[in-house]
């Protein structure tokens, strides 16, 4: 604890009293430190996409490099991928600087989540590998939620593309929602690489990565299950994992359902 004095003077300049304040410094080392890191792994990973870059446009400016049709073409859609990957990572940062802010808001609204699931998956659908197949087990209830749309679908983009990047080739993904006390759960299963057991609970903490260089050549940013985490949490909700080394990961989150009017669908 630090103890801080002051002296309170009245009018003619004269001592009226003291105020003393206390403050918990060891909470206060504590964020100061996690600030220090922050930055310092902002900084880091902002540098190695840029000294990759920095070296693949020497190696192409170098003699006759960018004239060679079979180099050039593969140096450059390196330097094109770093650029992206670090256009992600800005994104992602100013996404939990805005969430860090006091004033952030979300835009809430009344959701049929079953309908928007489904808009969701059929989203990934199109766009995934052929040899990546979905499934779902999702009901056909009129389950209401109440949430900024925007959000859960980044939670949603977060955690299914986790699960298509750590899939291996013909890998199955699950996708269920079920009820479970006022309580929405969805679930998403992948048969992947998994996660070992001591760093469940870290894959949730900014730039945790279990295996960086993998994640890092997937395009991985290291923060959106942090990112994930926060939006869940700022809808009274909850995200974990569970994982089997090789044989592959589940993320689940919980949101509190809407209540339905008596006498209403259910
Ligand atoms: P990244 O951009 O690296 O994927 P995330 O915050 O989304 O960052 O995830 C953090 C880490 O958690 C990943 O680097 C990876 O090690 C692990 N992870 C997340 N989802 C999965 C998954 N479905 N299967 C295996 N590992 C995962």
């Amino acid at each position: 604890l630090r103890a801080n004095f002051s002296e309170v003077l009245d009018e003619n300049g004269e001592t009226s009293g003291i105020i003393t304040v206390l403050s918990d410094v060891t909470e206060q080392e504590k964020i100061e430190r996690e600030r220090r890191e922050f930055v310092a792994n902002v900084s880091h990973e902002l540098r190695t996409p840029l000294t990759t870059m920095r070296s693949y446009l020497e190696a192409l400016t170098d003699g006759s490099t960018w004239k060679d049709e079979q180099i050039a073409p593969k140096f450059l859609s390196v330097t094109q991928n770093e650029t992206e990957r670090m256009i992600r990572l800005v994104n992602d940062l100013l996404q939990l600087s805005k969430m860090d802010n006091k004033d952030y808001q979300l835009h809430k609204e009344r959701l049929n989540y079953i309908d928007f699931i489904h808009h969701i998956v059929d989203r990934f659908e199109l766009n995934i590998s052929e040899d990546i197949t979905i499934e779902r087990k999702i009901p056909e209830k009129n389950y209401k939620v109440w949430v900024d749309k925007d959000k859960i679908t980044q939670v949603l983009d977060n955690i299914i593309s986790n699960a298509i990047k750590y899939s291996p080739e013909g890998g199955e993904i699950l996708i269920e929602v079920s009820e479970q006390n006022h309580q929405l759960l969805t679930k998403v299963t992948d048969e992947g690489v998994g996660i070992p057991e001591e760093n469940l609970e870290k894959i949730f903490e900014r730039f945790y990565r279990v295996d960086k260089a993998r994640s890092r050549k997937l395009g991985g940013t290291g923060l959106g299950l942090a990112i994930a985490k926060e939006l869940i949490e700022a809808h009274d909700g909850e995200v974990w994992a569970n994982s089997i080394e090789n044989q592959g990961t589940t993320i689940t989150f919980r949101l509190p359902l809407m209540q339905q009017k008596r006498g209403g669908r259910a």
